[in-house]
C-alpha cells in the first residue's frame, strides 16, 4: 500500500518510529479509567510518517476519536479553557461588524472574546454545543465540506484552533475552510507547534492518534500558503503558559537523562526505566518551573497561530 501525505499528498514519505496500539491504548485506558481499544478499529501498531515535500508529520492509519471519546476527555476542566494567547492574538485581525465562522468552537470561549457583526460555529460535540448555544451564539453540526457546498465566499474571517491536528482530511479540510472566504478574508490556524517543547515529549498520548493525527512546524504552516495560494500575514509562536511550566521543564529533564543514559527518546515509553526516569523528571520539573515563573525567561509554548490572507479585494 503507497501512503501519501495527508496535505500535498506526496508518496516521499518516511516512517520516523512505529508506536504499539496496545501500549498506546494502555495509557489512555490509565488517564480516562476506561478502555478506549475499539477507538483504534483492530489495528495494532500505528506508524508516525514525515512528508519529504511539506514536512507535515502524520499518524497512519489515520484513527480519529468518536464523538464519545471526546465526551470522556471534556470531563476534565483542562480540556475547554476559556483564556488562551492565541485567542488574544486572533482577536486583533478581527474588525467590528466582520462575518467570522470558527470551525471546531467548544464552548464558545472564542466567540465571548470578539465582536463579530455576524458569527457562526461548527461544534460536533453535542454537550459542548449545548453550553455555546446557551450563551447565544449561532452554532451549528455541520462538516465544513458541507457548510462550503453552500456559503462559499461568504466570510470576512475562518478561524479554527486546535482543530486541525485532529482532522484526517486536512487537505479538504483547508479547501474547504479558503473556500468559505470572501477574496481578502482571513484564514487564521491555530496547532499545536511541531517547533516547541510538545515535539519531544514522552507518553504525550494526548498528541496521538486517536486525539492528534498530524503535526505542524513551521514549515509546513508555510507550506500552506503556496498551496491554497494564499498569502501569509503572520506566524505567532505563543510564550509558555503558566499552566505548561512544569510539563515543559520534566520534558527538558527527560530528554537529558536520556541524551545522558545513550537511550533514545520515544513516542511511548512504558518500560520500568522509561516510567521511574519519567516520575524523576516530573519532580525535578517542578524545581525548573519555579524559575519560569519569570516571563523574560520563558522559551517558545505549545501553540503556533498562522494567518493567511485570500488573494483579492479592495
Ligand atoms: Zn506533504
Amino acid at each position: 500500500m503507497i501512503v501519501r501525505c495527508l496535505l500535498c499528498h506526496a508518496e516521499n514519505v518516511e516512517v520516523s518510529e512505529r508506536i504499539s496500539v496496545s501500549e498506546l491504548a494502555g495509557l489512555y485506558g490509565k488517564m480516562l479509567s476506561e478502555s478506549i481499544r475499539e477507538e483504534f478499529e483492530g489495528h495494532k501498531e500505528i506508524s508516525f510518517y514525515q512528508c519529504g515535500e511539506c514536512d507535515l508529520r502524520f499518524f497512519f492509519p489515520t484513527i480519529t476519536g468518536s464523538e464519545a471519546f471526546y465526551e470522556q476527555l471534556q470531563r476534565f476542566d483542562w480540556y475547554y479553557l476559556q483564556e488562551k494567547d492565541e485567542y488574544n492574538f486572533a482577536a486583533r485581525f478581527i474588525a467590528e461588524g466582520d462575518s467570522v465562522l470558527e470551525i471546531g468552537c467548544g464552548r464558545g470561549a472564542f466567540a465571548k472574546k470578539i465582536m463579530a457583526g455576524d458569527y457562526t460555529g461548527i461544534e460536533f460535540s453535542g454537550k459542548a454545543r449545548s453550553r455555546a448555544q446557551e450563551e447565544g451564539f449561532h452554532i451549528i453540526k455541520e462538516t465544513i465540506q458541507d457548510h462550503a457546498k453552500t456559503n462559499g465566499r461568504k466570510y470576512n474571517v475562518v478561524c479554527s484552533f486546535q482543530v486541525l491536528e485532529h482532522v484526517a482530511d486536512v487537505n479538504g479540510f483547508l479547501k474547504d475552510s479558503v473556500e468559505c472566504l470572501k477574496p481578502g478574508g482571513l484564514l487564521i490556524i491555530s496547532v499545536p507547534s511541531a517547533d516547541s517543547f510538545v515535539s519531544r515529549v514522552t507518553n504525550g498520548i494526548l498528541n496521538m492518534p486517536p486525539h492528534h493525527v498530524t503535526w505542524w512546524s513551521d514549515r509546513c504552516l508555510g507550506a500552506i500558503s503556496e498551496m491554497f495560494g494564499l498569502d501569509m500575514v503572520e506566524l505567532d509562536h505563543e510564550i509558555l503558559a503558566d499552566i505548561h511550566k512544569d510539563w515543559y521543564a520534566a520534558t527538558l529533564t527527560l530528554n537529558a537523562l536520556n541524551a545522558a543514559l545513550r537511550r533514545s527518546q520515544r513516542l511511548i515509553d512504558t518500560s520500568l526505566l522509561g516510567r521511574t526516569l519519567g516520575r524523576f523528571a516530573t519532580a525535578v520539573g517542578r524545581y525548573y518551573g519555579l524559575v519560569l515563573s519569570d516571563r523574560n525567561l520563558r522559551p517558545r509554548g505549545h501553540s503556533v497561530t498562522a494567518v493567511y490572507r485570500k488573494p483579492g479585494g479592495e
